[in-house]
């Protein structure tokens, strides 16, 4: 068990990549919140760690709604004592050429990213800093952390920006024991992913099998998508670090579609 007794608040851990990480993390025996947007399914979520003999609760929160946010920290401490880990991981995405993008689009999906890392971030490094045992914050990135693609200017954009968050982080949370580290996934294949290929098919004119593999996979040295799984073992890897060597860096899990 390399998480034994550890206390891992997951946002958009309701569905996807997420959930995985819930669950493989409950397996290392942490105790988990899932914080997602609608009650009910971050509960089912919860249910299912339970069912399988873990622990975990379920919380509402819109990660862009600072009340919300310190609403669902302070349950969390609460019902288990603090928060050791935080996953920063809700997320969506939106399909559409920059010189089409409507700004409320841009702002929403920033918002979602980035306002939500920095204030899931401030409420758990609030909790990690007045308990004095430190802790880990891991940011979900992307591959597109690192590069660019056509139609995802805001997303490209926030995935950026969370690497200076995370560094960010790194020399402030250090004084508190607490590190930061961005997991950056190539393409997997979850709701976020499926929802996207047809609306790629439809801006660029080409067929949904042609955006899987001479778009999204393209660049991969084996044309292999990263599964749920990789991403999950990634986490608990950053998670059970046993020092604080490892912070402010992000790891690009993608088939070498980015290589450093
Ligand atoms: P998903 O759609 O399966 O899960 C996203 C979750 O975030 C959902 O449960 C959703 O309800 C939740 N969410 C959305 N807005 C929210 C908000 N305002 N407050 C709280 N929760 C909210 O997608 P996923 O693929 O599992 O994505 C999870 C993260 O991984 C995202 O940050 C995404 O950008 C990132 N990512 C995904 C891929 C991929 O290929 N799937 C690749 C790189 C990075």
């Amino acid at each position: 068990m390399r998480l034994k007794d550890k206390v891992a608040l997951i946002t958009g851990a309701a569905s996807g990549i997420g959930r995985e990480i819930a669950e493989a993390y409950a397996a290392e025996g942490a105790k988990i919140c899932i914080a997602d947007l609608k009650l009910e399914a971050g509960q089912a979520a919860a249910d299912d760690i339970v069912k399988s003999g873990g622990t975990a609760m379920a919380v509402e929160m819109d990660v862009t709604d600072e009340a919300a946010v310190n609403t669902g920290v302070a349950a969390t401490v609460d019902a288990f004592g603090g928060v050791d880990v935080l996953i920063s991981n809700a997320g969506i995405q939106h399909i559409s050429r920059l010189i089409d993008l409507e700004f409320s689009a841009w702002k929403k999906l920033l918002a979602i990213h980035l306002d939500g890392a920095f204030l899931t971030t401030k409420a758990c490094m609030r909790v990690m800093k007045d308990a004095g045992k430190g802790g880990s914050i891991i940011l979900m990135g992307s591959a597109h952390s690192k590069v660019a693609s056509p139609l995802k200017a805001p997303y490209v954009t926030a995935k950026h920006g969370l690497l200076g968050l995370a560094r960010a982080i790194a020399v402030e949370g250090a004084e508190f024991g607490v590190r930061s580290n961005v997991i950056c996934p190539g393409f997997v294949r979850t709701s976020l992913v499926e929802k996207q290929i047809p609306e790629q098919a439809r801006n660029l004119g080409i067929t949904e099998e042609q955006v899987v593999n001479d778009v999204m996979l393209k660049d991969t040295v084996d044309g292999e998508f990263s599964t749920l799984d990789d991403i999950a073992e990634t986490a608990v890897f950053l998670a059970a670090f046993p020092t604080n060597a490892l912070t402010g860096q992000s790891i690009v899990v993608s088939h070498g579609w980015f290589m450093e």
